[in-house]
């Protein structure tokens, strides 16, 4: 006998009632304003620190579940409510993955409640990789990290673009080159505190969905930090470089860690818009009537819902199989990680299209839901890795090849 089960327990469900209420009755009614606004909704992000939604101990305790659901549940509901604010309220998680993936225990003590604040005074965090030259190729990254023995400081210096809360967080987390010979092997991240002089946020960008997640440039001129703000400390830098250099393998790298991390959240975000529009149109579909009937008793409106329902399902199963391996120390042999953000991403895009379809020109403006989840969907396909660099990774994970 094996004690495989697929059922959910008492804690999943009792997590996963609370968070969809929270969707269903702040997230959604405040959904259109501040995809408008365009704004980081700070009225928002305190309401859900209020209630311990925006929180070290709500992360705590979603990502401590053993079984690696809990986070996936509660993603899934939040972005059901509305991926940008979700993503207002996660994107100081990328931050928080970069000091567990990479921090030393004395760091993460150190670092972590820092990004969170308290619900009176409320911190954001961010996570800085990609720069204008280096988005999926992030070897190639430009920004230079100089380590100052005489004041044991390191000097950073660079521009970082599209950063999720850039300029605005009270902590960046920097992936920087300290070697520049070694691409991505030569890389390190650091910690910017609150107060930090020599960063600044550069332009902010206008988007097509997400709106209420703030999305700038990040710039460093001479911006200097602790020794104690290299993550992982410099003797383990220090010994990482060296065995490069000598050509052994490095351990991990930096950015690619956080990602592989944190990729199972991403799919489920994008679950949760699809899943999102894929009930508002089986509902619309139910009453809309054209030609005397409902139009779900054409079938080519019904086989559209039947197959947003599998897809919608399929990706829901990769998700959690993915968490699950990562939250039972299983390694993704087969590029598992990113499948769920590949197939979770791809499918949110194609639900909310045909939810489009299915609503007809309602589906096309704005007073209706469906067109916002549609935008919202397609960044699923790009950030944290596009569908391009996912399938790379699979494809180099299922052959061994190193394929371009
Ligand atoms: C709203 C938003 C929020 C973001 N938040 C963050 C953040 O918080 N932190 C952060 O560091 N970054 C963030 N990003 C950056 C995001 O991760 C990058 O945009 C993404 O990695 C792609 O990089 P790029 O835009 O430079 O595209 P490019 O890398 O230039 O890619 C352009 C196209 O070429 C394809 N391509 C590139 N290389 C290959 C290849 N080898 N094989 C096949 N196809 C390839 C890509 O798939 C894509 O279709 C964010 C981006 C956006 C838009």
């Amino acid at each position: 006998m094996t004690d495989f089960s697929m059922a959910l327990n008492e804690d999943q469900t009792t997590l996963q009632a609370w968070v969809h209420g929270f969707a269903e009755q702040v997230m959604r009614p405040a959904a259109h304003e501040w995809d408008e606004r365009e704004e980081t909704p700070w009225p928002f992000i305190q309401e859900a620190a209020k209630i311990g939604i925006y929180s070290l101990d709500f992360m705590a305790n979603a990502f401590s579940d053993k079984t690696g659901l809990s986070m996936m549940l509660a993603l899934e509901e939040l972005a059901w409510g509305d991926a940008g604010l979700c993503m207002a309220l996660m994107g100081t998680t990328l931050g928080v993955a970069a000091i567990m993936g990479n921090g030393t225990p004395e760091q993460q003590m150190e670092w972590v409640p820092q990004c969170f604040g308290t619900p009176d005074d409320l911190k954001l965090a961010a996570f800085g990789v990609s720069e204008p030259d280096a988005g999926s190729d992030v070897g190639s990254l430009r920004t230079r990290a100089v380590y100052d023995a005489a004041t044991d400081e390191w000097v950073l210096n660079g521009t970082k673009t599209w950063i999720t809360n850039g300029g605005i967080a009270n902590l960046h987390v920097i992936v920087a080159s300290v070697d520049p010979e070694l691409g991505s092997r030569g890389q390190a991240s650091f910690i910017v505190p609150e107060g930090t002089k020599g960063i600044r946020m550069g332009q902010k960008f206008k988007k097509m969905g997400i709106r209420a997640s703030h999305t700038a440039e990040v710039i460093l001129e001479d911006c200097r930090v602790p020794g104690k703000c290299l993550l992982g400390g410099k003797e383990k830098l220090d010994e990482k470089l060296a065995r490069v250099r000598e050509g052994g393998k490095a351990s991990s790298q930096a950015a690619m860690a956080t990602f592989e991390a944190t990729r199972p959240a991403v799919g489920a975000q994008a679950l949760g818009i699809a899943r999102a529009a894929y009930e508002y149109a089986l509902d619309y579909a139910k009453e809309r009537h054209q030609f005397g009937r409902a139009i779900i008793e054409n079938q080519s409106i019904a086989f559209k819902l039947a197959d947003m329902k599998v897809q919608i399902d399929a990706a829901r199963l990769l998700v959690w199989r993915a968490s699950w391996m990562a939250a039972t120390r299983q390694p993704f042999l087969n590029g598992e990680g990113s499948m769920s953000k590949l197939f979770a991403g791809e499918t949110a895009v194609k639900v909310t299209e045909e939810a489009i379809q299915i609503l007809g020109g309602y589906g096309y403006v704005r007073e209706y839901p469906v067109e916002r989840w549609h935008r919202d969907s397609k960044i699923y396909t790009i950030f944290e890795g596009t569908s391009e660099i996912q399938r790379l990774v699979i494809a180099r994970s299922i052959s061994g090849v190193h394929i371009k």
